[in-house]
């Protein structure tokens, strides 16, 4: 019993609204998954984190008594196992010390790691990949590198940053301060601005009236499309994945997402044998709209 106890893993992803935790299985099954809302700040996060894991045990029976991996949005030191900057949660200021925090809690060791990241690790569970470029379209637009098995991260935390490179000098001034970064057309707040949608989700209020020959909606997807296209092609030529993973929320829109980013990318290659040598178009997935891709990343990380 003990072994089996012990080749379980935990994954907690901390969303700004949600906590959703899971269990896998020593062959990578989900066994049991829960999810609460999330309270801000320091100790709401805690709170929110312990019914979680209280709620997995019960659902599995199990003490489960492993490290417990967890993926938070933010800039996370994994070394100290702190975070900062995770604004949507409530955590401004100084390093909180969240795996500690969580480790007393719990009564468990804790790795705590950048959601995307993690996010990164899950994806390449689910194709049994080793090298892969993640590219989470949320709220707002970042990467994560996993290269030849490992996980880039950068001397600061950087990599995969790709949301923040500046593409258009006429552009709107981003939330980091420089001018036209990519993430001012292709995250889920861009949408949001290009397509008020009032309570409808945005991407999918936009995708719908596209569709359905609007001309506007036509032209405001293509403009979000041609700029995801830009980020993989940046992406691409500076680590050269094997395969490109769309996920986010953004990603929830499914296979249409992936045809109309792919339709970019081959837009953009139609002048160049250089870049459709490449076959950009011919790399992309979408991470399947139900599967816990974060969760189960940061249950890899507790392995
Ligand atoms: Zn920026």
């Amino acid at each position: 019993m003990e072994a089996v106890t012990a080749a379980l893993s935990v994954g907690l992803d901390i969303g700004a609204t949600k906590t959703l935790g899971l269990v896998l299985d020593p062959d990578g099954a989900i066994l049991a998954e829960v999810r609460e809302p999330t309270e801000p700040g320091a100790e709401g996060i805690v709170r929110s984190a312990a019914r979680v894991f209280e709620a997995l045990r019960v659902a599995t029976g199990q003490p489960l008594e492993g490290t417990v991996g967890v993926g938070i949005p933010g800039l996370v030191e994994v070394e100290r196992g702190a975070v900062k900057h995770a604004v949507n949660l409530g955590v401004n200021g100084d390093w909180l010390p969240l795996r500690d925090l969580l480790a007393e809690r719990l009564g468990v060791p804790v790795v705590l790691e950048n959601d995307v990241n993690a996010a990164t690790l899950g994806a390449a569970a689910l194709d049994d990949a080793t090298d892969l470029v993640y590219v989470s379209i949320g709220t707002g637009l970042a990467a994560g590198l996993m290269l030849d098995g490992r996980l880039r991260r950068g001397e600061h935390g950087a990599a995969g940053e790709i949301g923040h490179v500046p593409v258009d000098p006429q552009g709107v001034v981003c939330q980091c301060g420089q001018r036209g970064c990519l993430e001012t057309i292709a995250s889920g707040s861009a949408l949001a601005a290009a397509w008020p949608s009032g309570g409808v989700p945005p991407a999918q209020a936009l995708f719908a009236a596209a569709r359905s020959g609007d001309p506007a909606a036509i032209a405001a997807r293509d403009r979000f499309s041609a700029g995801v296209a830009s980020a993989i092609r940046v992406l691409s030529l500076a680590v050269d994945p094997a395969s490109i993973v769309l996920g986010g929320g953004v990603a929830q829109l499914g296979d249409p997402l992936r045809m109309s980013v792919a339709q970019a990318l081959l837009a953009q290659a139609s002048s160049s044998p250089f870049l459709a040598s490449l076959d950009l178009a011919g790399r992309l997935r979408v991470i399947p709209s139900d599967y816990p891709v974060a969760a189960v990343g940061a249950a890899y990380l507790g392995r």
